[in-house]
């Protein structure tokens, strides 16, 4: 087992890297940016190391500062968290040419899912159903329409190099195809500098789910079940539960069953999330993320396992700690995304929190790097809590959710907790009865 581990990240998922390796034993290392010195993650690690100035490039995405930590601090593995270097192939191998270990998949892997016409073909010869679209790259506007009218509109035009959603432009009908398809690449250029798209038949009111896998690097793999992201604004998650309200147990292990045999066949190694699209019980796989999710807790939860855990044990060559025989569900998770944003804009607001007060109790995790007084910088992500609650089945887990964020105090900043209050009020909501374009649909009317 490592002695010592790099974090190369910040916020909540620093700390909860930490956490795993305060109760491993292991020693762990805080990078962070001079805008984070104060920062909760530097407070609770072993030992911290600044990497650069505020911005994001200048520190906790500089590949060579990061490096340089490691030599100086003697870590031995290092922990992406998500975000940041966490699916940057580049970064995996530069870790593994200075002789250290790569918490997380290969950089093969991280290449193969990152390009998303390679994952497509990649999952469809592994027998993982996937969107219909086209057979790889569409180079030519004229391409573009022969796919589009053999498939039939609507059809979403998605850069193959994409990420966070960008990059990806809807074409209802024939006449919105030219400037999806030239805005789709000129973005794409842009953000990844790589202009190469595909096609794919736009589904019209899909759910968002996802399996949660696990590989040992070495031919075994197992499912977590599935979670249920479909409440998205932006195509940004804002809460997440598990299971999903319409995934029975036979579909569950069937799918599940599907995705872990496709990595283990590739020896996957580590935590890895199958993204689909699920409309009419069928599953259309989109992407393949390579990292632990922001939602990888309500999977925990269900689960009763420890992902970041388990991700150190299997990156230093130590077997899974659970078989798919022992992966048995229980309860019902939701976790909803606090973010430091004035609403109904979802304006970012940083500053300082003058009051914070976190909920407890029974079946409530609490996520969160902030503290009394601490500071939100303006620099990175609004995300500064992630409230989980667990509970014996769905009507018990959002009732426990609903009184856990009337616990809630954050006073000196705005939060997006309105929302999810409200939220909570919808019929829709109470049922599980949402597709992805619910709420964009709903916020339209909230005010
Ligand atoms: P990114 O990597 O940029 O997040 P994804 O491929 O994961 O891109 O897609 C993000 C979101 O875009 C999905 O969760 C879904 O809301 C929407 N989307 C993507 N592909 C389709 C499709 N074929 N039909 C309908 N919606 C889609």
């Amino acid at each position: 087992m490592f002695n010592k581990i790099l974090i190369a990240n910040r916020g909540e998922i620093a700390l909860r890297v930490i956490r795993a390796c305060k109760e491993m034993g292991i020693g762990s290392v805080a990078v962070h940016s001079t805008a984070d010195a104060d920062a909760m993650h530097v407070r609770m690690a072993d030992e911290s190391i600044c990497i650069g100035p505020p911005s994001g490039t200048q520190s906790y995405l500089s590949i060579p500062n990061i490096i340089s930590a490691c030599e100086i601090t003697g870590a031995e593995a290092i922990h992406p968290g998500y975000g940041f270097l966490s699916e940057n192939a580049n970064f995996v191998q530069i870790v593994q040419d200075h002789g250290l270990t790569f918490i997380g998949p290969t950089a093969d892997h991280i290449n193969m899912m990152g390009d998303k016409i390679t994952a497509k073909d990649t999952m469809k010869n592994l027998g993982v159903p996937c969107v219909p679209g086209s057979d790889g790259g569409v180079p030519t506007l004229k391409d573009a329409r022969k796919v589009a009218e053999e498939m039939g509109f609507p059809v979403i035009v998605k850069a193959t190099a994409g990420g966070g959603g960008r990059g990806m432009k809807l074409a209802r009908t024939a006449d919105d195809l030219e400037e999806a398809f030239s805005t789709a690449r000129s973005e794409s250029k842009a953000a990844f500098g790589n202009d190469e798209v595909y096609i794919e038949k736009y589904l019209t009111l899909p759910r968002h789910i996802e399996i949660q896998v696990f590989g040992d690097g070495k031919g075994r793999a197992v499912h977590l079940g599935e979670r249920d992201c479909s409440l998205q604004r932006r195509h940004q998650k804002v809460f997440e539960e598990s299971p999903s309200p319409v995934v029975d147990a036979e579909t569950r292990a069937r799918i599940g069953k599907v995705c872990a045999d496709a990595v283990a066949a590739i020896n996957y190694a580590g935590a890895g999330t199958i993204e689909f699209l699920y409309e009419n019980d069928e599953f259309f796989f989109i992407e393949m993320n390579t990292r632990l999710q922001v939602e990888h807790p309500v999977t925990e939860a269900v689960y009763g396992v420890d992902l970041v855990r388990e991700q150190i044990r299997v990156a230093a060559g130590l077997p899974m700690s659970f078989e798919q025989d022992d992966l048995v569900p229980d309860g019902h998770a939701i976790e909803v995304r606090i973010n430091a944003e004035k609403l109904p804009e979802f304006r970012p607001s940083p500053g300082k929190i003058t009051q914070f007060h976190a909920p407890g109790g029974l079946g409530v995790r609490m996520d969160s790097h902030i503290y009394d007084g601490y500071s939100i910088p303006p620099y990175y992500d609004s995300l500064i809590a992630k409230l989980i609650v667990h509970a014996p089945d769905r009507p018990a887990a959002l009732a426990r959710l609903k009184r856990s964020l009337d616990e809630l105090i954050v006073d000196g900043v705005d939060t997006t907790t309105p929302l999810h209050r409200a939220l909570l009020e919808e019929p829709d909501i109470l049922s599980g009865n949402y597709d992805i374009h619910w709420l964009e649909k709903w916020l339209e009317t909230y005010r």
